[in-house]
């Protein structure tokens, strides 16, 4: 592995996972391709933008000619795909930008793997292809997959395909399932930045239905130490769960974040719930744990530590809480 295209690595986890890849290896080139939507933001990539071994290109996933390009440019020998859309509200307000992104771009990166032989595939997904996992249990690997939105159903049909690939044609994959990531970076429309940059302003946390459901809060950071060594250990063909294998309820994530501001909880607001909404994720992380990972942070620790990134860095986020992201949180919030 030299020369690594990580396709949507102006978002957050991407950003992240580049600023790791660099700082930890000394021989690798790192090739960001990302179409800049609304979450994609060259400021994520601030302080590698003049990295010797860093190229920045701007493309669509989806956009074979595009992607072929940069692969014969660079000399890509491995596809890390972060590429998508994201966000599950937007995902019930407009389905079918994920599925166009989330199906038909990662059909046209492993399209291209194969057409240049690339060593490794990696994709990277999440926890909410289990869909809501009942009880006790925790989901593993070969759980069945039962999607419930636009956005993880989209999802599930990439890791499908990413399998398939390998089953069909022999390409080397990787898939890895993150639980829910926290951290620098993650733009101001998901929950625990949003509720955080909220609270900051004074502003009331819109908290979903009772706020019982049950997520796995875990830091982006451990994320990318994860996918970095399921891309030089992980067997091929194989997918790995990450994250810290513990859920806490949402309110309970309301209250570390304004404890550790020091705001009052008078700023919860319950608002009606969103449709379909997953009531609990959980992994079962055995199977990463055994290459030698282990989550560093707990839930708790993440938020904090999240919190107080956001408390630091307000020229981050001031510039991203617009008057479109407004017009966004209006539209999203103003009637429940
Ligand atoms: P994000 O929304 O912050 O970033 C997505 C990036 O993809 C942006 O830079 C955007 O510009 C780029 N992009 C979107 N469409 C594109 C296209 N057609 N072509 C090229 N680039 C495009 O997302 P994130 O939270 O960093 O998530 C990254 C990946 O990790 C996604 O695949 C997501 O499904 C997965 N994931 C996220 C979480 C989480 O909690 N955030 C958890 C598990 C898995």
């Amino acid at each position: 592995m030299k020369n690594i295209l990580v396709t949507g690595g102006a978002g957050f986890i991407g950003c992240n996972f580049v600023r790791h890849m660099l700082n930890k290896y000394d021989d690798y080139r790192i090739v960001v391709f990302d179409k800049l939507t609304y979450a994609g933001r060259l400021e994520n990539l601030h302080d590698v933008m003049d990295h010797p071994r860093f190229a920045f290109v701007r493309g669509d996933i989806c956009d074979a000619e595009a992607v072929e390009r940069t692969i014969r440019e660079y000399d890509i020998d491995t596809i890390v795909n972060f590429a998508a859309e994201t966000h599950v509200d937007r995902s019930i307000m407009n389905p079918g930008a994920f599925v166009q992104t989330d199906v038909i771009g990662t059909y046209t990166l492993l399209e291209a793997a194969r057409k240049f032989g690339l060593e490794r595939y990696h994709q990277i997904s999440t926890d909410e292809v289990y869909g809501h996992v009942e009880g006790e249990h925790r989901a593993t690997e070969d759980d069945p997959v039962r999607p419930r939105s636009p956005y993880s159903a989209s999802k599930t049909g990439a890791d499908l395909l990413v399998h398939a690939y390998y089953i069909t044609y022999g390409l080397p994959i990787t898939i890895t399932r993150g639980a829910n990531n926290i951290g620098p970076y993650q733009y101001p429309e998901k929950v625990v930045p949003l509720f955080t940059t909220n609270a900051l302003q004074d502003r009331p946390l819109p908290v979903y239905g009772d706020g019982r459901q049950m997520r796995d809060y875990h830091y982006v950071m451990d994320h990318c130490e994860a996918i970095d060594l399921v891309l030089h250990k992980g067997e091929i063909g194989e997918i790995y769960n990450v994250g810290t294998g513990q859920e806490i309820e949402n309110l309970r994530m309301v209250e570390i974040i304004l404890d550790e501001l020091g705001k009052p909880r008078s700023l919860i607001q319950h608002v009606e719930d969103r449709a379909g909404h997953d009531r609990r994720y959980a992994m079962d992380i055995s199977k990463i744990r055994a290459l030698g990972w282990e989550p560093r942070h707990t839930p708790e620790e993440a938020i904090r530590k999240t919190v107080r990134w956001y408390v630091e860095n307000e020229w981050w986020w001031r510039a991203i809480r617009d008057e479109a992201f407004e017009r966004y949180y209006q539209e999203q919030y103003g009637k429940r």
